[in-house]
């Protein structure tokens, strides 16, 4: 069991009411960087959510009016935030416009802070975020989960609840960031129900899990992501033990958050140029909806043609599109195979580019490429 799930048993942890855990709206931020991966002009968009409680509504509404952009430094807009700078400024905001005691749920206030301040840092123009107000509340009730799901099984009730939180118009994923959360959060629930709590007595809520800041997952943790992954790098594939690394998807300066979840099993080679970009190699399908510019330099000296190729192409679509890569040897030509749902068109036009790529840096005689998407 992890940390934070011991923490929604533990006698220790305060009791909240339920509408200080259920959000009444939430606040849209965008925050927009350069393409750290090539040197053109491409940027990448990332949207975050800050929700926001009945209780700690005002506050926020007056943080964001104390902001006005044009005095806000350049460093905040940055990609790489510099924590020197950023975390006095951020605890000086809190003890002005919040209680820590009870603001700061899932301990997020100050990456809410952060993206609502890069938010504004980068956009003068139309300067605050956007807010929502959360008209669904009811949705969202734990308990009504909770008393669908009691008496099925637990294979049923595992499939039902990963089926409810994939849905894609839903907030359960705003709400809980992974599966698994969701599912802790809906088994306090019904302990709740079959154990209630004596009349009068405040009724316990789920607790939001609180999210760890450690920088780095402990080694047992560690082990059992590489065990997942498959001892492979998922980016390339090398599976050479010494060489991997436990990389986060979502950076930690960006506010990622060190669990199982957002980690990934990389090389030393690909973990480097990842950097701070957001890449998910678990996932099979682009989410870039126009194509970047293929980075050729990506490659380490004598490296096995395939495996570079595989890297420059998983970087290209941001994900891990390709399925294999094969080398016809009597008619010199590669075949990639790329995932479904990932455009063939956008590597087709790479051709050229990939097959000098292929025989000036990794000195491979190829004469023809092509590129397949799986059914
Ligand atoms: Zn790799």
């Amino acid at each position: 069991m992890t940390n934070w799930a011991k923490s929604s048993h533990d006698s220790a942890t305060p009791k909240i009411e339920y509408k200080k855990i259920c959000p009444i709206g939430w606040y849209k931020t965008e925050i927009v960087y350069a393409d750290a991966d090539n040197k053109h002009e491409s940027t990448e968009a990332s949207t975050e959510f800050v929700m926001v409680y009945e209780h700690t509504k005002d506050k926020f509404k007056a943080f964001i009016k104390s902001i006005p952009s044009a005095n806000l430094l350049d460093e905040w807009s940055k990609e790489y935030l510099d924590d020197e700078l950023m975390q006095p400024k951020i605890k000086k905001w809190i003890n002005e416009y919040f209680d820590r005691k009870t603001d700061d749920i899932g301990q997020k206030l100050e990456s809410d802070l952060i993206k609502i301040v890069r938010h504004i840092a980068q956009d003068p123009y139309q300067s605050a975020p956007e807010y929502h107000s959360f008209e669904q509340r009811e949705t969202y009730d734990l308990d009504k989960i909770a008393y669908k799901v009691i008496d099925f099984s637990s294979r049923l009730k595992y499939e039902y609840l990963d089926k409810e939180f994939s849905q894609p118009e839903t907030l359960w994923k705003v709400f809980y960031k992974s599966l698994i959360r969701f599912e802790t959060a809906v088994d306090a629930a019904i302990r709740n129900i079959i154990n209630p709590k004596p009349e009068g007595e405040t009724t316990p809520v789920v607790i939001l899990p609180l999210e760890r800041r450690d920088k780095e997952l402990n080694e047992v943790e560690k082990e059992e992501v590489k065990k997942r992954d498959g001892y492979a790098c998922l980016c390339c594939g090398v599976n050479t033990k010494g060489k991997l690394q436990i990389d986060h998807i979502k950076p930690f300066s960006m506010g990622g958050e060190t669990s199982k979840e957002n980690s990934q099993t990389l090389c030393v080679t690909c973990n480097k140029c990842k950097g701070q970009n957001e890449i998910d190699f678990r996932c099979n399908t682009t989410k870039l909806s126009i194509p970047k510019n293929l980075d050729l330099s990506l490659i380490s000296e004598g490296e096995k043609a395939i495996k570079a190729l595989t890297r420059v192409l998983n970087f290209f679509y941001h994900c891990k599109a390709v399925s294999k890569i094969d080398w016809e040897v009597y008619t010199y030509t590669y075949n990639i195979y790329l995932y479904p749902s990932n455009n063939p068109e956008w590597l087709l036009q790479h051709k050229a580019e990939l097959l000098k790529l292929i025989k000036n840096k990794l000195g491979c005689h190829a004469e023809y490429i092509n590129v397949n998407t799986m059914k």
